[in-house]
């Protein structure tokens, strides 16, 4: 991604505010949650919207073979349909329903499977709008990094860095990130860096919640307040573990730790939406995460959306409006200004959550 200037929604729309909700479309209405969530980055709108050739830098060769340019140009259509280009003669606020259902279809054309419940959209968009990724990321992996062992560190050499800004276009630039796995065997003390991906990892809060009980020595019933740390990486703490050690070729004992080496500017996670009783999840609105980085960079994030999940097929997302910093929940057609505190508050756990680093 180059760092051309462009025109941004900030300029188009100053004092309006639009609140556009999606029509309800057969039973994915997560699709329509996620959608308004990946339109409220503000670096996808300016991109997609006041990027010139923003369609020639989408790749038409894709993992399926199909024509990438398709579903480049359905994710502009949409993110039109949510900040259009109307006459909006200095009305605040403008609202106004549109249908997902075209974009839908093109993912239903691409991937005749696709189930937004376990293939989350952006996933899909990165794999099929962003091949390079995965060709950048083989790349890193197979030849661009060595280990400096008197500081235990990788380090990427300058080939995988270029590489990496050459081949990102603005998904798989937002949402890419690397990290590695440090594993020291116990008694034999070899270790093992494994270089990692940072990919969408979905959070199994009961996992969590039991590792956090074995080491407070609690049970697995007992009264807790889980928040993003214990999920990132584990908050650093030792984990301990067996795994195969190369050198002794046996499994061992060993303990290990993830640590971030480029953070992704998304930071999204999601959680399984089944949560263990007698568990809350609070929800930060600024997280730093220096802590779990390798190289000291800019690593504050501003929460900018949440989805909440309601069994069985409901989905609330709550969006930070690029423009006036205020929040609106979108479920559907319905759209009103709130906050996900309404649902903090009443101890629900949420599914999905998105923070967008501070530049
Ligand atoms: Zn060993």
């Amino acid at each position: 991604m180059g760092s051309t200037q462009y025109t941004s929604i900030n300029s188009q729309y100053n004092n309006t505010i639009l609140l556009i909700g999606l029509k309800q479309n057969s039973k994915l209405h997560e699709l329509n949650a996620i959608l308004q969530c990946l339109c409220h980055i503000e670096p996808i709108i300016n991109y997609v919207k006041y990027k010139y050739d923003y369609i020639k830098e989408i790749n038409s060769y894709m993992i399926h073979k199909k024509n990438g340019k398709s579903l480049a140009h359905a994710l502009k259509k949409i993110i039109y349909k949510l900040w259009p280009d109307d006459d909006f003669e200095n009305k605040k606020i403008y609202t106004k329903t549109e249908d997902s259902k075209e974009f839908l279809e093109m993912i239903y054309k691409i991937e005749p499977k696709y189930n937004a419940e376990t293939n989350p959209l952006i996933k899909f968009l990165q794999e099929n709008l962003h091949k390079e990724l995965n060709k950048g990321a083989n790349a890193i992996h197979e030849y661009c990094y060595k280990i400096d062992k008197s500081n235990k560190k990788l380090v990427l050499n300058n080939y995988a860095k270029n590489f990496v800004k050459e081949n990102m276009s603005i998904v798989s630039d937002l949402f890419f990130g690397t990290y590695y796995r440090y594993t020291q065997f116990i008694y034999c003390k070899h270790e093992l860096y494994d270089f990692g991906f940072y990919s969408f990892t979905i959070y199994n809060l009961f996992e969590i919640k039991k590792m956090k009980c074995n080491m407070n020595n609690l049970s697995i019933t007992s009264p807790m307040i889980l928040n993003i740390h214990d999920c990132l990486f584990y908050d650093q703490r030792v984990l301990y573990n067996f795994e195969t050690c190369k050198k002794c070729c046996k499994s061992l004992q060993c303990c290990y730790k993830n640590i971030i080496f480029i953070p992704p500017k998304i930071l999204c996670f999601t959680f399984n939406k089944s949560v263990p009783n007698n568990t809350r999840f609070l929800i930060d609105e600024y997280i730093n995460i220096d802590a779990y980085i390798e190289v000291q960079t800019n690593s504050k994030y501003e929460l900018i959306g949440v989805i909440y999940f309601f069994y069985p097929n409901r989905y609330i997302a709550f969006c930070k409006n690029p423009i006036n910093k205020m929040w609106y929940s979108y479920e559907n057609e319905k759209v009103q200004q709130a906050n996900f505190n309404i649902f903090q508050k009443m101890f629900i756990i949420p599914y999905m959550l998105f923070y967008q680093i501070e530049e």
